[in-house]
């Protein structure tokens, strides 16, 4: 098992794991309760971190990933949910927040 992919945000965390997983990879996030306990934890430990169980997928995985912050960058501007005002990156279909899905994209 690998780390694939590191963040301090859980949804990203999350995006790379629906990816991974559509692509039908198996994938575990760790970490992803410590957001509350940045400031007693040193930088490194804070991170959430995606898991690759399989390391044989580790190159497609990693092109995945880099579309994924291609997408991103070239995204329009954020965008807050029409049903809890949450921001949101273009890119997500449905709100992280409250999981509506987006009707405005
Ligand atoms: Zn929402």
């Amino acid at each position: 098992m690998i780390i694939i992919y590191e963040t301090q945000l859980l949804f990203e965390a999350q995006w790379v794991q629906n990816e991974l997983t559509a692509a039908g990879m198996k994938v575990h996030i760790s970490g992803e309760f410590l957001g509350g306990a940045v400031g007693d934890l040193p930088p490194t430990d804070a991170m959430i971190k995606v898991w690759l169980y399989e390391e044989q997928h580790e190159q497609r995985a990693r092109q995945i990933i880099e579309k994924l912050e291609a997408s991103r960058k070239t995204a329009g501007p954020d965008k807050p949910c029409l049903q809890c005002g949450e921001l949101l990156s273009p890119h997500f279909e449905r709100c992280w927040q409250c999981d509506t899905w987006r009707t405005d994209i």
